[in-house]
C-alpha cells in the first residue's frame, strides 16, 4: 500500500489530502501538525470585526480520521527528503512520497518588536482579545498598522485591519479623536497585486480618512515613549500598535537539505516537485518566482498547489501520464467595512507582472468568501 505523508495541516496539505484520499483511495495518507486545528486566516479579522467569533471557523484535525486520514499530532524536528523520513515528537514516519506544506513563521526580530506595551501582533490569533481590549478602550491617540516587513502573509489583510479599526472606533464615537494610519515599507500598497488593486485599496483607505504612509520601514519601537521609528528618521507616537510580521521559512524547513540558499524551498512552479524524487513543496514555505516578485503568500495559492501536488504524487504511483500543472491563477478577496468584498483575480505568472482583474466591492461577493471557507472546510474536514 502505498504511503503518503503531508507536513503540515494548513491550506496546502488540507487540499492536498484530501484530493490524495480521492486519487488514491487505497493509500495510507498521514498528516503531522503541532496543532490539532485548522481556521483560515481571514476568520481572525472576521472576530476583530465582530463579524463572526474565531471559534465559530475552526474545525478539529482530528475530523480527518472520519475521512481515513490519519493525523498526528506532533512536533517536526527534522526532514530528510532523501530518504522521505522526518523526525518528530512523536517519532520518525516514513513513505513513498512526501509533500511539505509547513508554512512560514514570523522573524524573531518582528516578534520582539511586537512585545512593547500596547503593540501586537495582528497574525497572532491569541492576540486577539488583548487588541479587542485596547480598542474598545482607546479614546485618543493613534492606531498605527505597520507592515514590519516583506513578504507578508496575505498583503491586503494589514489594509482590511486598518478599515475594521477606522469602522470600530465610528462604532464607538470616537473616530474624530484617534488617529488610524496604516504604514507599509512599500511604494504602493499591493505591489504584488498590481497597481489597480493597490491604487483602490489607497481609494478607500483616504475615503475613511486613513492615512496611508509608504516607503516607511520600521526601524525600531521606544516602548518607553510608545513610539514607532521608521529608517527615514521618522517617528510615529503611537496607542496601540498593530504590527504585521514579515514570513520566515519554518527552521525545520530552513535547517534541512530541501532549503535553497534563501532559507525557502523552490519547487517546480508548475509541478511543485522538489529535487528529491517524489517529495513536493507547496504553499507559504515556498519561494515561487513570477515575472516581478513571487507568488503571493496565501491561502488559495497553498491549496491549489496543494492539489496539482496530488494529483503529480498519485501520477508518480501509477506511472506514466501527464504531470499536472499549476498555472499561476488566483484570486483574492478584498473585504471592506459592511460586509462588502472586492474580488481581485488573475494570472500571476504572467510574463508582463500580475494580469489581475478587479470587481468593486458587493454584498453578493462576501457570500461568495463565505461560501470559498464553507466548501473547503467540509470538503477537508467535514
Ligand atoms: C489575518 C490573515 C488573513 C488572511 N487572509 C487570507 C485570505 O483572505 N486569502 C488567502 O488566500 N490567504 C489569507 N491568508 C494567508 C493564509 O492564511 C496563508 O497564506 C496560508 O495559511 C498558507 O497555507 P500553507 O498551507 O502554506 O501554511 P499554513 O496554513 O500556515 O499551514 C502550515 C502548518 O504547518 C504547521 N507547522 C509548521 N511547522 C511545523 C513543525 N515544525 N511541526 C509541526 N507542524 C508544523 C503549522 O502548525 C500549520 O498548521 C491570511 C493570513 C492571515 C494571517
Amino acid at each position: 500500500m502505498a504511503q503518503v505523508l503531508i507536513l503540515g495541516g494548513g491550506f496546502g496539505g488540507l487540499a492536498a489530502a484530501s484530493e490524495i484520499r480521492r486519487l488514491l483511495p487505497d493509500a495510507e495518507v498521514v498528516v503531522v501538525d503541532r496543532t490539532d486545528r485548522f481556521f483560515m486566516g481571514f476568520a481572525k479579522l472576521w472576530d476583530l470585526a465582530g463579524i463572526r467569533p474565531l471559534d465559530e471557523g475552526t474545525v478539529s484535525l482530528r475530523r480527518l480520521a472520519d475521512r481515513g486520514v490519519r493525523f498526528v499530532q506532533a512536533e517536526i524536528t527534522r526532514i530528510d527528503p532523501q530518504a522521505r523520513r522526518v523526525e518528530t515528537s512523536e517519532g520518525a514516519l516514513e513513505a513513498d512520497a512526501l509533500l511539505v506544506a509547513l508554512g512560514a513563521g514570523a522573524p524573531p526580530a518582528h516578534r520582539e518588536l511586537l512585545a512593547s506595551p500596547g503593540a501586537f501582533d495582528l497574525y497572532d490569533a491569541g492576540q486577539l482579545p488583548g487588541i479587542r481590549r485596547a480598542l474598545d478602550e482607546i479614546d485618543g491617540g493613534a492606531v498605527l498598522v505597520a507592515i514590519l516587513g516583506v513578504p507578508l502573509k496575505c498583503p491586503p489583510a494589514p489594509f482590511e485591519a486598518a478599515l475594521i479599526v477606522d469602522e470600530l472606533l465610528r462604532g464607538r464615537g470616537v473616530r474624530d479623536d484617534v488617529r488610524v494610519a496604516v504604514a507599509t515599507p512599500q511604494p504602493i500598497t499591493m505591489p504584488v497585486a498590481g497597481r489597480d488593486a493597490s491604487q483602490y485599496v489607497a481609494g478607500h483607505l483616504e475615503g475613511r480618512g486613513i492615512e496611508l504612509l509608504t516607503q516607511r520601514a520600521v526601524s525600531g519601537v521606544d516602548a518607553g515613549r510608545r513610539v514607532v521609528q521608521f529608517g527615514n528618521g521618522e517617528e510615529f507616537p503611537y496607542r496601540v500598535l498593530l504590527g504585521v510580521p514579515a514570513v520566515a521559512p519554518p527552521p525545520v524547513v530552513r535547517q534541512s537539505p530541501l532549503a535553497a540558499a534563501s532559507g525557502w524551498i523552490e519547487p517546480d512552479r508548475h509541478t511543485l516537485r522538489t529535487a528529491f524524487d517524489r517529495v513536493y513543496a507547496v504553499g507559504d514555505c515556498t519561494v515561487v518566482p513570477t515575472a516581478q516578485f513571487a507568488l503571493p503568500k496565501a491561502g488559495v495559492f497553498a491549496a491549489a498547489e496543494g492539489e496539482v501536488a496530488a494529483r503529480n504524487i498519485a501520477g508518480d504511483f501509477a506511472g506514466g501520464g501527464e504531470d499536472a500543472s499549476f498555472d499561476g491563477r488566483g484570486f483574492c478577496f478584498l473585504e471592506l467595512p459592511g460586509r462588502r468584498v472586492a474580488f481581485v483575480e488573475g494570472n500571476f505568472y504572467a510574463e508582463a507582472g500580475p494580469d489581475v482583474h478587479l470587481t468593486d466591492a458587493d454584498e453578493a461577493q462576501f457570500s461568495r468568501k463565505q461560501g470559498y471557507e464553507q466548501e473547503r472546510l467540509a470538503a477537508w474536514l467535514g
